[in-house]
């Protein structure tokens, strides 16, 4: 059996960030990814939008790492020169009761840390947004976009430029607990047996099914699988918007929002449905929905507008109807096996969230 210090299962953003951190501080590498090509899951199918960390409770650690990783985040684009853009965005309430919901969304803002957020008035708002409607609006300077697939790409060649291997085409099928570390068996076309100082499970809306597939990790410890769907639609010509433009939020997800890529073009979603397998198809009678929530805060969205997209796949934890979940780190500490991380649940933010992310699993382990 070969050996390996450390073994990273899942080459997203994710898994980039924290191969990238371990091989900067001087750990052999090794990340197995079972697709084609790094990036093709949940982090290519995202919003692409860097938070400012608004949303999340108090003290969880989506609210943590969400202003770290955010903050961190930024500085990486801006020292690297790679593609992103502060545009700032408009949380937008259109009734009375969604305007006392702002001031709610504000306070839980700043205690997580976030003290830009500004109340604007319907008019201070349309003056910004003349397309807008809206009772009143939260305007959030410090949101931002960015190219999902430039900053991986830089993630990835830093790790590599520290020694670290990408492998495609190697999904982990199995593995167990030994006493000389975590061995770990791969499928593919060259099956292999790799032993492990350290194994960092990263495999996004695998990540519980690949947990429950090595022996010896406490059964009690790995949380339960649902998925929730997020259909996009595009905007068929041209758009009024210069900020990102949200509803106040909705259970399960953020509410069908505006967002603009880096060359200014409009997406609308993600929404949420409760799927049981991995379908990326987008269902055009989606759009009917959108087009009735688009046009509680875009009165003028024109008919037949928009054009079914993409979709991505939340990796939640807690089933339908359930409180909110946090992300779920769980290191040696927490299931008593040395050597092994499981990362479970991290969707939104967990674009935003990955510097930080990579930084507290180093913590962790090094
Ligand atoms: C609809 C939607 C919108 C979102 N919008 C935003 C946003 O705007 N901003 C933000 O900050 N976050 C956003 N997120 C969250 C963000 O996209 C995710 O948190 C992040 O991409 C998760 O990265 P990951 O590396 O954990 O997972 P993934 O990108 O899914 O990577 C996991 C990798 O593991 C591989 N894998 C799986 N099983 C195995 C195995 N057994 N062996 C080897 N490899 C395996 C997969 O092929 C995949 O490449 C959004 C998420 C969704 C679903």
């Amino acid at each position: 059996m070969e050996e390996v210090d450390c073994i990273v299962a899942g080459a997203g953003v994710v898994g980039l960030a924290i191969a990238r951190s371990l091989a900067l501080n001087g750990r052999e590498v090794i990340i197995l990814e079972k697709a084609e090509s790094f990036g093709t899951e949940t982090s290519a199918r995202n919003s692409e939008v860097i938070h400012a960390g608004i949303y999340y409770p108090h003290g969880s650690l989506m609210a943590r790492f969400c202003v770290a990783g955010r903050k961190a985040l930024y500085a990486y684009l801006g020292e690297r020169g790679l593609p992103h853009r502060r545009c700032g965005k408009l949380i937008v309430a259109t009734d009375a009761d969604e305007l006392d919901r702002l001031t709610g969304i504000r306070a839980r803002a700043s205690a997580n840390g976030v003290e830009d957020m500004e109340l604007l008035t319907a008019a201070q708002a349309r003056a910004l947004e003349p397309a807008l409607h809206c009772t009143g609006a939260l305007l959030s300077p410090s949101t931002g976009v960015i190219d999902s697939h430039a900053f991986m790409l830089s993630l990835l060649g830093e790790a590599e430029a520290h020694g670290a291997m990408l492998a495609c085409h190697t999904p982990v099928v199995g593995g167990r607990v030994g006493s000389g570390g975590i061995e770990i068996e791969t499928g593919g076309a060259e099956p292999m047996q790799l032993r492990c100082k350290l194994f960092i499970n990263a495999a996004g809306l695998g990540a519980p099914a690949l947990a429950r597939r090595i022996e010896g990790v406490p059964p009690e410890r790995i949380p339960g699988t649902w998925w929730a769907k997020g259909n996009y639609f595009t905007l068929a010509g041209r758009q009024p918007f210069s900020r990102l433009i949200y509803p106040v939020p909705v259970p399960g997800g953020l509410g069908t929002h505006l967002t603009l890529d880096l060359a200014g073009q409009a997406r609308f979603g993600p929404d949420v449905e409760w799927v049981d397998e991995i379908d990326y198809q987008v269902d055009p009678r989606r759009g009917d929905g959108f087009s009735a929530a688009i046009r509680r805060y875009w009165p003028d969205l024109p008919d037949d507008a928009l054009q079914p997209a993409y979709s991505g796949i939340r990796p939640k934890i807690v089933p339908p109807g359930a409180p909110g979940q946090d992300f779920m780190i769980e290191g040696p500490r927490d299931h008593g096996v040395s050597g092994l991380v499981n990362l479970f649940g991290i969707e939104s933010p967990g674009l935003t969230s990955s510097l930080a992310i990579a930084a507290h699993v180093v913590e962790m382990v090094c």
